[in-house]
């Protein structure tokens, strides 16, 4: 079976360096009872691990029917313990949590044989050792009689080739030991058993031969070494049954229950801060599409032409902004449709000044002139209170929220005051204007709430009449024609005050108020002279900066806390695996697909960061009502949180797919690395026997 040439181990810690056997040469057959004998430090154990390909040699070879072990891939050292060998230990090292059955079944399990198979073996074996009656009964609660029976039923339910054997009587009395080394004689007739052990009485009584291991070489006495044949013959495929994974996966799980917990709160928490900066990203970028439209100034642009002049004999250049001519203006908007270009009465109607509310002065406010007053289509946009006005209908004003807030009670129904005189001259003809404004608050309507400020909204075309309708008598007979404030506005240059230095573009609809922004970033960007601007646009604009700011600013958070949650999952997926070394390491010896025990300590973590993911994903419903709420009350803009259900950058139901993905990505890796760090020499160290 074995022929061993010139073998040699070391050992090197810190401090030296320790051949443990050196020059070690023997051969064994494939049948008999073979005792190796020596001190306690020996390498006894070290040459049944290399013999078992659990260690590597460091010198020589060790021929397994002909084949050179230390040439065996991992793959083929795994299906060599696997289907040929069988381990029985000083300490027994059963699966403490699975039962007697369960342990018997293991090394059938392990070769993937089907449920029924291994029933009726493990029965056959259980009823050889006479254990039938603990089938059922964890190993942990056997006596350490019953313990080695269930351990070399174990061994040599799967018919090994060769039984390792280190010490198997050592912790028993004497009538265990009896039962056990009866029955390795009785299977040393068909196979080959390896026993250690230094009790010269079990020696005599049982070896075929012995070895005597001495100064780390073999003493081989006299009897001759047997040489066997060749034997090529592969162990049989392994099929793919993982049942024995199931047992042991399941076994774990329910011990680490206070680490899985742990795991699971904090990777919980890290998937919903996850969610939520998601649902931020989403819901504050919704909120601009759908909020940016809660703005009665969102249809209204004001048009205007930007001119340099160069100072003579200066590096400088003078800008000023003037009215374009009503074509260029016309035809800057034309293609859009939709759009009309009006005269700027802001002279006359100034956007921003002191009135009184009910006969009491008040501090100064902006008005703004809205095309359609009346807010037809958009009127569901809006959350209005009191009536709207008729669209031409100057007497009545709408003020948003911010303005009502002001005051203690509704200020529908209230009156605003202020009145204007002005002195205009056309071609040396000097007039006055007189514009008393009275208006009846009709109703307030609740705008997009960011960096807005308390406004009055009139009727543009109330004002257009009440202009056309303002005539100026000196200029008027001056002329020989009647002339309106309205005529002296469209007849005045660009950069004359009267024009107010610029045009009003309104848009008819969403659409065109669309695409008339559209068009002032176009212009904006290309540094054209022309701009199209509003205080709607500007709020947009800095919304959106201030919450890409903010999504930026909290990228590095949510990385930190990720990796928190990854280095958790990695603390505890180690500690588990460490409290669970020793079956790591039997796993090991008896030959389990190192990928497959990988898997085993892997696994949990998985199951824990799924089912955070899952909890999170269920609470989605929470976080989007009362995190938004949340932010509601703090800044008065509604639905900020809004984590989607359905598919975002068009792939479907987006976090049911992302949010699991991660979070196995997330524990594969986690847990993954630390096992990378579990060496083999180190789980057979798990193995020794004290
Ligand atoms: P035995 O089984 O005969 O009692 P072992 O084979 O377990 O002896 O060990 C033989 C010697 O090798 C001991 O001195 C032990 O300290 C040393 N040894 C075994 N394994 C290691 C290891 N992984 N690292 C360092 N020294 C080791
Ligand atoms: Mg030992």
């Amino acid at each position: 079976m074995f022929e061993v040439k010139d073998l040699g181990k070391k050992f090197v810690t810190s401090s030296e360096t320790k051949w443990v056997l050196r020059h070690v040469g023997f051969s064994l057959p494939s049948k008999g009872l073979f005792a190796i004998k020596g001190t306690s430090g020996s390498g006894k154990s070290t040459l049944l691990n290399l013999l078992s390909g659990s260690l590597k040699p460091d010198e020589g070879e060790i021929l397994l029917d002909g084949r050179k072990l230390h040439r065996f891939s991992e793959k083929e050292l795994e299906d060599y313990r696997c289907f040929s060998c069988g381990f029985i230990y000083q300490h027994f090292n059963l699966f403490e949590e699975l039962s007697v059955f369960e342990n018997v079944a293991m090394p059938l399990s392990l070769q993937g044989k089907s449920k029924k198979e291994i029933t009726n073996n493990v029965d056959k074996y259980l009823s050889l050792f006479q254990i039938e009656k603990l089938k059922g009964k964890k190993a942990s609660f056997l006596s350490g009689g019953e313990k080695q029976r269930v351990a070399i039923a174990r061994a040599v339910i799967s018919n090994p080739k060769i039984i390792f054997a280190d010490e198997p009587t050592g912790a028993l009395d004497f009538h265990n030991e009896k039962i056990i080394m009866d029955s390795l004689k009785e299977i040393s007739k068909s196979c080959l058993v390896i026993l250690v052990s230094h009790n010269q009485r079990l020696i005599d009584t049982y070896a075929d031969h012995v070895f005597l291991l001495e100064n780390g070489q073999i003493n081989c006495g006299n009897v001759p070494y047997i040489i066997e044949g060749m034997n090529e013959a592969k162990p049989p495929k392994r099929k793919s049954s993982k049942n024995w994974l199931k047992a042991l996966l399941f076994q774990n799980y329910k011990r680490e229950g206070v680490k899985n917990v742990l795991s699971i709160v904090s990777s919980f928490i890290g998937f919903s801060a996850l969610l939520l900066s998601f649902g931020f990203l989403i819901g504050s970028q919704n909120t601009i599409k759908s909020e940016k439209r809660r703005n009665l100034q969102y249809l209204s642009a004001s048009v205007s032409i930007q001119e340099s002049k160069k100072i003579e004999g200066s590096p400088l250049s003078l800008t000023q902004q003037g009215r374009p001519d009503y074509y260029d203006a016309y035809n800057l908007v034309k293609d859009i449709g939709g759009v009309t270009i009006q005269t700027d009465y802001s002279y006359f109607f100034p956007i921003y000044g002191p009135y009184s509310l009910n006969g009491l002065l008040q501090k100064e406010v902006s008005f703004y002139p809205v095309f359609d007053i009346t807010l037809r289509e958009r009127k569901d946009i809006f959350k209005i209170e009191g009536r709207l006005p008729k669209s031409n209908d100057l007497d009545s004003v709408i003020v948003n929220k911010q303005f009502a807030d002001q005051f203690e009670e509704s200020p529908i129904g209230k009156t605003i005051f202020f009145d204007r005189d002005f002195e205009v001259s056309y071609n040396q003809v000097r007039d006055y204007v007189s514009l008393p404004y009275r208006f009846y608050i009709s109703a307030v309507v609740e705008e997009f709430s960011f960096l807005n400020t308390p406004k009055v909204y009139y009727s543009y075309s109330g004002l257009d009449q009440l202009m056309k309708s303002t005539i100026l008598e000196k200029i008027s007979s001056a002329k020989g024609k009647e002339v309106s404030v309205y005529d002296l506005c469209e007849i005045c240059q660009g950069n004359s005050p009267y024009s107010s230095y610029a045009y009003w573009a309104f848009a008819h609809n969403e659409d065109s108020g669309d695409k008339l922004k559209n068009l002032s970033l176009e212009l904006e960007n290309s540094k054209n002279k022309y701009s199209v601007s509003s205080a709607a646009y500007a709020v947009e604009t800095s919304y959106q900066s201030l919450t890409s700011a903010f999504l930026t600013s909290i990228l590095p958070f949510l990385a930190i806390e990720i990796a928190g949650v990854a280095f958790i999952i990695s603390f505890l997926a180690y500690s588990s695996f460490l409290s669970n070394k020793k079956q790591a390491a039997i796993l090991f010896a008896m030959g389990a697909r190192n990928g497959d025990t990988k898997a085993l300590y892997q696994m949990p973590s998985l199951i824990n960061s799924l089912i955070a993911a899952i909890l999170s994903i269920a609470l989605i419903p929470i976080f989007n009502k009362y995190g938004s709420l949340l932010i509601s009350h703090l800044v008065g803009i509604e639905r900020m949180i809004t984590i989607p259900l359905g598919s975002v950058y068009g792939i479907p139901f987006f976090v049911f797919l992302v949010i699991p993905l991660f979070a196995a990505i997330i524990a594969l890796i986690g847990a993954g690395l630390p096992l990378l760090k579990a060496r083999k020499s180190s789980l057979v160290e798990e193995l020794k026997d004290e």
